[in-house]
């Protein structure tokens, strides 16, 4: 039998003969399918505008450049993501300021946001932006992030690279609602792949001109003068996305209901199978609130029981069942704790939510036999 991963991609035969007619065009990397792809995330996710790129990192890295972060600048963020989350904050050599989370969702606390950034606000210390995900799917509080950043009229972004498909009351255009930027990845893990790739949107017409013209080297078409002539003003990237992916992205994308329809039958069935064990904590959603379940985050009291997470996460690998931990803290990684003074005791929630928390598998494919498995499997043990 095979390994079971905590996530993995799922293509049919649409998705190949789509690929297969790109293939067979004049059109390999930049063609049609660039802006047809554009076109239909507009569509889906409601912004003017949209570009696509080489991944969700490229995508982070080009919106700090696009919006001019520099030394000094000061970006608050989540330290409960995958560390691209604040390392395009470094790439610009801006400074970040992590927020600590709340213990029942994953996501940021909007107290502790509004805590920090008063106390930044009497040290005269602008804040540039705030980057916020949405943890493993679940919406953060974005009607009360959004409230928090217009009284200073602070930039908000949404690495939504986890809540691609979700929702508020219904509406999976929520992100680009709230936020002045989303950006989203399309890694194999994430709700649609196109293999790498990425998408920053926002209705900000001056800033989507910017990341369109940094993606391609910075290269400004000028055939005014010469046929051949083209402008370079400022130092851009080959970020770009090829109409390959592209043409997997247009065809992923018609099944993004049917993949997340999945996801939340099986997180409901993790749900029930849980939720009344002792020591094992499901995390507390609201109804209002729709995860498209990118991850099932399960809290397991460690401490109370005879285990560890290492050795729980050995008897599981032992059945083939291979789980992870989203995420270990961003500022716990030396890069961070080093540059910046971390100190642990400034994110309580954070820290807990570190050791209890695993993800369990969850993707379009499982089975139902394999979440019994995995579920019956962490019953025996714990
Ligand atoms: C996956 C992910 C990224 C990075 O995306 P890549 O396409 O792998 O570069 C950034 N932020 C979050 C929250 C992610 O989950």
């Amino acid at each position: 039998m095979k390994v079971i991963n905590y996530g993995k991609q799922f293509l049919d035969r649409n998705d190949y003969i789509s690929v297969e007619k790109t293939l067979k065009t004049d059109f390999l990397t930049q063609g049609p399918l660039v802006e047809k792809f554009e076109k239909k995330l507009k569509e889906k996710f409601g912004s003017k505008y949209c570009s696509v790129v080489s991944n969700g990192t490229a995508a982070l890295h080009l919106l700090g450049k696009a919006l001019g972060w520099k030394k000094g600048d000061v970006i608050l963020t989540t330290p409960m993501s995958f560390v691209a989350t604040t390392n395009c904050v470094l790439y610009s050599n801006a400074k970040p300021i992590f927020v600590d989370i709340d213990r029942n969702t994953g996501n940021i606390c909007t107290k502790e946001l509004k805590k920090k950034i008063n106390l930044l606000k009497n040290t005269k210390t602008k804040i540039k932006a705030i980057i916020v995900t949405d943890y493993g799917g679940y919406p953060s509080n974005w009607p009360q992030i959004k409230k928090i950043a217009k009284i200073d009229k602070i930039t908000l972004i949404n690495d939504s690279c986890h809540s691609i498909g979700s929702s508020i009351n219904g509406n999976h255009k929520y992100a680009i609602k709230y936020a002045d930027f989303v950006t989203f990845s399309f890694h194999p893990v994430k709700t649609i792949t196109t293999g790498e790739g990425g998408a920053v949107l926002t209705n900000k017409k001056k800033i989507d001109k910017k990341i369109k013209l940094l993606r391609s080297h910075g290269i400004i078409k000028d055939k005014s003068k010469n046929f051949w002539e083209y402008k370079i003003n400022e130092l851009g990237y080959n970020y770009r996305l090829s109409d390959i992916n592209c043409s997997l992205g247009i065809s992923q994308l018609k099944k993004i209901n049917k993949f997340v329809n999945k996801r939340r039958k099986i997180a409901k069935k993790y749900d029930l199978a849980f939720k009344d064990m002792k020591n094992i904590e499901t995390l507390k959603y609201k109804k209002k609130y729709q995860s498209s379940y990118h991850l099932y985050p399960l809290k397991i009291n460690f401490n109370k029981t005879k285990l560890n997470k290492n050795l729980f996460f050995k008897k599981l690998f032992l059945k083939k069942i291979k789980l992870q931990v989203h995420y270990i803290p961003i500022y716990r990684f030396s890069l961070y704790k080093k540059k910046f003074k971390i100190n642990l005791k400034e994110f309580p929630n954070t820290e807990d939510f570190y050791k209890k928390i695993i993800s369990l598998p969850i993707f379009f494919s499982l089975s139902n036999q394999s979440q019994n498995k995995i579920i019956n499997t962490i019953k025996s043990i714990i």
